[in-house]
């Protein structure tokens, strides 16, 4: 099992908490659909021999700024080059783009699952974060995507921007539950370097992010969606009916990956690599047969450090008997120092797995990093 990330790195305008790579002018698309083609092409050994393409995903940037023709593209190089058993096919679209034109020439390919950018569903919060699409088209979209059949979909929300009150983030969710989503990703504003946000907050042009605001709206967040049969399967992942996102959840399960596409990662299980974050450069190498990448060869301590940090954050857990077969003595030490947060009720031991309670769940990333080995 192995699966495929591209990476479109294009966006209408820049939203202003975004930190991924992208760029708004689309002056050199044409050519970076080509790059893309001949990277597949060119990686197609990476994954080894025997890889079967389980999933593939499509992220940004904005994926649906591609053509039909294009994303068919993109699958026929896919097709050539690698050994396909395809189960999921993700397109991370936003809903400025999703027209009923969109979504049907979309239907006509191999995607089976849409990620729709939708973030809230109040115009105040929208123009706040900068997004281009108003909430009457994230609404139309959802119920335009359904009737064309696309029957997995899961939207992206955020939670605790200033603009974002607890009564708002209460309907946010319940709207989504009303319109019959069954799976949701939901992230707390972060305010990252670089980004416009920083900006705009160091210059006094917006208000910080309050913490416990969005320590408060992610315990109203775990209470009604769970309450409305949704399964918090990770940290900022809830799922009706087991619908779990297959390829989030294989980048948490170790299993290798081939990213495509300028600032794409990939992994195949000794090393991690990324392309260069600038689409220009990109090009340029790939078009000359050279892979723009850098890459780290992991020690045991990385691969036991990711073992804890992707695994807390899943309702899996972590594999007792997977620390063990990485490293015995540092799983010894692992089961030494989980003992006071088994005894504060933030963890608990099940099926041979170490699991965060609820209460262990929003402490999630410093429980992992205090449990983590020197690397
Ligand atoms: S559309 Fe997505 S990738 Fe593009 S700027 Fe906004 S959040 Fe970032």
């Amino acid at each position: 099992m192995a699966g495929i990330y591209i990476h479109i790195p294009f966006c209408k305008q820049a939203c202003h908490y975004c930190n991924f790579h992208f760029a708004t002018s689309h002056r050199y698309k044409n050519e970076l659909v080509q790059a893309l083609l001949i990277e597949l092409e060119l990686r197609k050994a990476y994954l080894g021999p025997d890889a079967t393409i389980e999933t593939i995903y499509f992220g940004g940037g904005t994926p649906s700024l591609l053509t039909q023709a294009e994303t068919m593209s993109i699958f026929d190089a896919v097709f050539k080059h690698y050994h396909t058993d395809l189960r999921e096919v993700t397109f991370e679209a936003n809903p400025d783009d999703l027209t009923a034109g969109y979504l049907e020439a979309l239907s006509q390919t191999p995607v089976n699952r849409l990620s729709i950018g939708v973030q809230s569903f109040f115009e105040e919060d929208l123009r706040w974060m900068h997004r281009a699409h108003t909430r009457q088209q994230a609404e139309n979209c959802i119920r335009m995507a359904m009737d064309t059949g696309f029957n997995h979909l899961t939207i992206d929300l955020i939670y605790g921007a200033p603009t974002t009150t607890d009564a708002m983030w209460q309907h946010n969710m319940q709207r989504a539950i009303e319109l019959g989503i069954e799976h949701i990703s939901a992230y707390a504003l972060t305010v990252e370097d670089k980004t416009p946000l920083s900006k705009m907050i160091r210059t006094g042009q917006a208000q910080t992010v309050n913490a416990d605001k969005s320590a408060t709206q992610f315990v109203m967040m775990v209470k009604t969606l769970t309450e409305a049969g949704f399964e918090q399967y990770e940290i900022s992942n809830f799922a009706k009916n087991r619908q779990y996102a297959l390829h989030n959840t294989s980048y948490w399960q170790g299993v290798h990956y081939l990213g495509i596409g300028p600032s794409a990662h990939s992994y195949d299980g000794r090393s991690r690599c990324w392309n260069i974050a600038n689409n220009r450069q990109y090009i340029k190498s790939v078009v000359n047969g050279i892979i723009p990448a850098e890459s780290e060869l992991l020690t045991t301590a990385d691969r036991f450090n990711e073992l804890i940090m992707t695994g807390l954050r899943t309702m899996w857990g972590v594999s007792l008997q997977a620390l063990e077969q990485l490293d015995s003595s540092y799983a010894t030490l692992f089961q030494q120092n989980i003992q006071k947060y088994i005894s504060a009720g933030q963890m608990k031991l099940e099926s041979g797995s170490c699991i965060l309670t609820q209460e262990g769940k929003i402490l999630a990333d410093g429980i992992a990093s205090d449990l983590f080995v020197l690397t």
